[in-house]
């Protein structure tokens, strides 16, 4: 119904601007038909003016010849030679008749072509004015005295017609008329063809302002406008509709690895399967560089939502057709309820991008659903970040490294510690890196945060060297996404290194299982091996490396993940998992640590069944460089 109504209204709005186009153009013919008529009618009156004037001349000059043959017929009182000078009017068409009267009024003589008899009297001629303004239509009668030596004989009377001047007029005012046809047929096909085209370069306009150029389909101002329609005419307790805000996961590959030129291409494709995956009635537009948005019309239920969303994401799945290999992307999208999640279109999309921000921290390709208790969330992370960037924008301040010592199952001698970041915010809470690491990683922060510590454990090494401690080899913490984000992490972190001049074989990079199945994950890790750094899998267990990846990587270290560790040595399947990874790994050569130990027991269950390693708070708890110095000595003296 609201598609219907929406139709209505696009369809009004064609039709106002159809008929203020009309007007227009009724109201420029009309104007340019006036301005003709004007011009027409001062040319005819000009036009008539001269050639009454002409004529005028002309017929008196004609009179005035005649009137000097007739004087000498007028003297001698000769009818036949005034006959004779008379019928010079033969020649002159414009004359009908003429008449010599005697100079008492008697009729002389006279001649006519059309038989038109002449009064016997001059009394009798009907007097037309001298000049008259009008010629009337009917023949005038045109006096002429005739003179001898100054003396009037007589009269010459001459019946004139004025046809010619209004044929001639006539023959003028159709002349024109032609003229102005053509003028006007001319220049209404060339304002014409000028409308069109300002008519074609409003239409692109409008298109501009209201329409995305790659994809086609409207941009965000358009689709903002459409967001306050629909929200304005949902009522509480009606339909749901549903406002699904989409982010392309790694778009920014597709440009890297194939130019903007093809990525516009892979844009456009991206924004025609999202149209042809909805409703006609669906709005879909591209809100950003890789934001996508639709507004679900009366999609019903949340339920429907997801299963759209789920949709969306099917279809963006195929790979795409570029040269020289096809792309594979995905998309993240967040889920608003109309109208409860928003009550303007601001609000609406701000919390499906809320959304659309978890369901990309929660792996790509997934949706995510708004709710308040989300906006608490991302609020609080959003706060987080903006404290993580002040704190290392001041070098660290409210940072810190902790170390945990890695003991040996047997001797317990510390075989390596674990440097673990800690902060501090400046209202004196502390925060886990269990929260604030995820949102160094989406933010990006991750990379300088991982740069900062490098060099604190540096100079805590420094430190604790100088105080006269020997120093175990030092893990640290990288994970996948900072593998993704900075593509120059070998060469930074090796430079980092040289600038204390610490040696890399002194160092072990922790990753999880991701890190090794990314491309780029594999060649920094290829670039740390290659570096001298030794390599270890950090929570192994819960992600999906294979035997094959620890072999290409010559892993040094395997570090089982505190899940497995918990319920030992009561429970069966945990217990059956650890002794098969101990005994993989010994068969590969690799080491294998046990994190997360607790317990007495579970110490010794690892020990029994040969994991080497052991770190948890049953030995120590992470400590700072100066408690570390301690545990350090105190345990320099264990067994070997
Ligand atoms: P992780 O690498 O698995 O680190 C071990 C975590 O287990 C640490 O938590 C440590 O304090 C905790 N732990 C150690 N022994 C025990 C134990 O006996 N019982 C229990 N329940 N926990 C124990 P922490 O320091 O909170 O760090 C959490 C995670 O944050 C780390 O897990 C690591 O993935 C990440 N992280 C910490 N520092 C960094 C860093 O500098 N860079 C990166 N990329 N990640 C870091
Ligand atoms: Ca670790
Ligand atoms: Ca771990």
């Amino acid at each position: 119904m609201k598609n219907r109504a929406r139709s209505e209204a696009k369809d009004a709005a064609k039709d106002e601007s159809l008929q203020r186009r009309q007007r227009a153009r009724l109201l420029s013919l009309l104007s340019t038909l006036l301005a003709l008529s004007i011009a027409f009618v001062l040319l005819f009156a000009h036009q008539f003016v001269v050639g009454r004037r002409v004529l005028l001349e002309e017929l008196r000059a004609e009179a005035a010849i005649i009137a000097a043959n007739s004087s000498a017929a007028l003297v001698f009182d000769d009818a036949r030679a005034g006959q004779e000078t008379v019928a010079a009017i033969r020649h002159t068409p414009r004359i009908l008749a003429a008449a010599l009267y005697r100079a008492d009024g008697q009729l002389l003589t006279m001649h006519a072509e059309s038989g038109f008899i002449f009064p016997v009297h001059l009394a009798e001629v009907p007097v037309t004015p001298d000049l008259p303004l009008w010629f009337p239509l009917a023949p005038a009668m045109l006096r002429e005295p005739v003179l001898h030596e100054t003396a009037q004989v007589g009269t010459l009377v001459l019946r004139v017609d004025f046809a010619s001047l209004y044929w001639r007029l006539a023959e003028f005012a159709l002349g024109m008329f032609g003229i102005a046809a053509v003028a006007l047929a001319l220049s209404h096909r060339l304002t014409g063809r000028l409308r069109r085209r300002i008519a074609r370069t409003e239409e692109q306009l409008e298109r501009f302002a209201l329409y995305d150029q790659v994809t086609g389909l409207p941009n965000r101002r358009l689709f903002e406008r459409e967001l306050r329609r629909m929200s304005a005419a949902h009522r509480p307790g009606g339909p749901q509709g549903a406002l699904l805000f989409l982010d392309i996961d790694d778009f920014k590959k597709v440009n890297d690895a194939h130019g903007h030129a093809v990525g516009d291409q892979v844009l456009a494709m991206i924004g025609g399967r999202l149209r042809a995956a909805v409703r006609g009635s669906d709005i879909m537009a591209r809100i950003g560089g890789d934001e996508f948005a639709v507004i679900l019309t009366e999609v019903g239920s949340p339920d429907n939502a997801a299963n759209v969303a789920l949709k969306l994401i099917e279809v963006l799945g195929e790979p795409f057709p570029t040269e020289p290999v096809p792309s594979h992307i995905g998309v993240s999208i967040g889920i608003a309820m109309l109208p409860d999640d928003g009550d303007s279109p601001g609000a609406l999309l701000r919390n499906a991008d809320m959304a659309m921000y978890v369901a990309k921290g929660q792996g790509k390709n997934g949706y995510h659903f708004f709710s308040s208790a989300l906006d608490g969330k991302v609020r609080h992370d959003l706060a987080l970040e903006s404290g993580l960037r002040r704190a290392l924008g001041a070098g660290g301040e409210g940072l810190w490294v902790a170390y945990q010592p890695k003991l040996c199952a047997r001797t317990q001698r510390v075989l390596g510690v674990e440097a673990l970041a800690r902060w501090r915010t400046a209202d004196g809470q502390t925060v886990s890196p269990a929260e604030f690491i995820p949102v160094a990683e989406h933010s990006g922060l991750i990379v300088p945060l991982g740069e900062w510590l490098l060099d604190a454990v540096c100079r805590d090494i420094a430190r604790l060297r100088a105080g006269g401690m020997t120093m175990p080899p030092v893990a640290v913490n990288v994970s996948a996404l900072q593998l993704l984000r900075d593509p120059e992490i070998v060469g930074n972190f090796c430079r980092t290194l040289a600038g204390h001049g610490e040696p890399a074989e002194a160092f072990e990079i922790e990753l999880t299982e991701s890190a090794l199945t990314e491309a780029r994950g594999a060649a920094a890790l290829e670039g740390f091996r290659a570096a001298g750094f030794a390599l270890a899998i950090d929570d192994f267990g819960t992600g999906y490396s294979s035997l094959g990846y620890l072999r290409r990587f010559q892993v040094g270290t395997l570090k089982i993940d505190q899940s497995f560790v918990r319920r030992l040595p009561g429970h069966e399947g945990d217990a059956a998992i650890v002794r098969a990874v101990i005994q993989m790994a010994e068969a590969l050569n690799i080491a294998v640590v046990a994190e997360g130990v607790e317990t007495r027991a579970q110490a010794d269950f690892l020990a029994a069944n040969g994991c080497a390693i052991l770190q948890g708070y049953l030995f120590a708890r992470p400590m700072d460089a100066g408690a570390l110095a301690g545990f350090l000595s105190a345990h320099a003296g264990a067994a070997a």
